[in-house]
């Protein structure tokens, strides 16, 4: 019999998530970020809930041709661009649209002779530095672009470093001074844009975490309110049950000590199922639908877990290490990271089972079904 752990898929959640986004950035039209395969969620699994979604957004050449088999004939956008010749035929024949943030990437397009043109995306750095040509030379490239005769329409597009903490003005300022007087369709917000700067909804939006339920910021309290629901859900069951006196201890490194006589429970899941290690004690799980907490250090298989508050608990209880009772952020914000790593981390020995009102199961329930239904 398989270990009672599995990661649910809810579809349903995305489509409604999106909905929302397309509510909140009304006059925009919205690319639905998948990259990473659908921050772990997997793009077969999510692909029906993205139907409302006016274009697809990603990173790897195989993941959108992926999309494009599965019969996605709107906008498809390629985030990083290409990075090799083939990559260049490829896109083409995809009708993909591409980032363009150097001038090697205007050099691969500008060496092509392709069927038809190619839609790019032109990328601005406006303060993130990571990709995109300096505001001082982006007029430049624009104009470089606007010569190749490969490229077709040409859109003005910028990321933001900080628009979790409320501040893009500074970069949304150096991206108008710039493209003020150049034509084109513009793309600037990520969900953060979207949740809290309808100054920079433009023409695109691009949304990807608050798809999925997850807080663009990482923490669960600041998208309250707004509806989102969460696209994974994280389960198990308790495995094992220990009553302890004061002073015992509990896991490796000795890191939880009892001070009363308490009940713990040990769940089947552990770091190599991708929850983090560095959870620590305090970290909210529920049980049997009862919010509690991790007790002790998340060993690779297993985990304990404080079962003070739900005394009914016991083997078979069911365990929410993610989801609506438990918000991935939450998680998160107590491990030290964000919802989106947690997210992509999920490992690959999680059977994946997708509960959606809708649509057939695009993953059969595994065995593993019967045991954690
Ligand atoms: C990942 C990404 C997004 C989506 O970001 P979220 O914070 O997940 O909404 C948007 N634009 C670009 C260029 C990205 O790389």
């Amino acid at each position: 019999m398989p270990r009672p752990i599995a990661a649910r898929i809810h579809p349903d959640a995305i489509r409604h998530n999106l909905q929302l986004a397309k509510q909140l950035a009304a006059g925009s039209r919205a690319f639905a970020v998948i990259k990473a395969n659908g921050y772990g969620h997997g793009i077969e699994r999510i692909y029906p809930a993205l139907a409302g979604a006016d274009g697809i957004a990603l990173l790897d050449l195989d993941e959108a041709v992926r999309v494009r088999e599965l019969g996605w004939t709107k906008p498809l956008l390629l985030l990083e661009g290409v990075f090799e010749p083939a990559d260049v035929e490829l896109a083409v024949a995809h009708r993909l649209t591409v980032a363009v943030h150097c001038d090697e990437q205007l050099d691969l397009l500008a060496a092509a002779k392709p069927r038809h043109p190619i839609d790019i995306q032109l990328k601005m750095n406006s303060g993130m530095n990571r990709l995109g040509f300096r505001p001082h030379a982006y007029r430049a490239a624009w104009e470089r672009a606007r010569a190749i005769p490969s490229i077709g329409a040409i859109s003005l597009m910028t990321h933001f470093a900080n628009a979790d903490d409320g501040q893009v003005d500074w970069q949304l300022d150096t991206f108008d001074a710039v493209v003020r007087d150049i034509p084109g369709e513009q793309s600037v917000s990520n969900s953060a844009g979207v949740l809290w700067h309808p100054r920079a909804h433009r023409d695109w939006v691009r949304p990807g975490t608050i798809l999925y339920g997850a807080s663009p910021t990482g923490v669960a309290r600041h998208v309250e309110g707004f509806g989102l629901r969460s696209a994974m859900t994280l389960t198990s069951r308790i495995i094992g049950v220990q009553t302890l006196a004061p002073q015992e201890t509990i896991g490796y490194g000795r890191t939880f000590e009892v001070d009363r006589p308490i009940r713990i429970g040990v769940v089947a899941c552990g770091y190599a199922d991708g929850y983090p290690r560095h959870a620590p004690t305090g970290t909210p799980i529920a049980v049997d639908g009862v919010r509690t907490r991790v007790v002790g250090r998340v060993s690779m298989d297993m985990l304990t877990v404080d079962l003070t508050p739900c005394p009914q608990a016991g083997i078979g209880s069911s365990v929410e290490l993610w989801g609506d009772q438990v918000r991935v952020d939450e998680v998160a914000e107590a491990s030290g990271t964000i919802g989106y790593e947690l997210m992509c981390a999920i490992a690959r020995r999680v059977p994946v089972i997708v509960t959606d009102g809708a649509d057939t199961p695009a993953t059969a329930p595994a065995q593993g079904e019967s045991v954690t239904a």
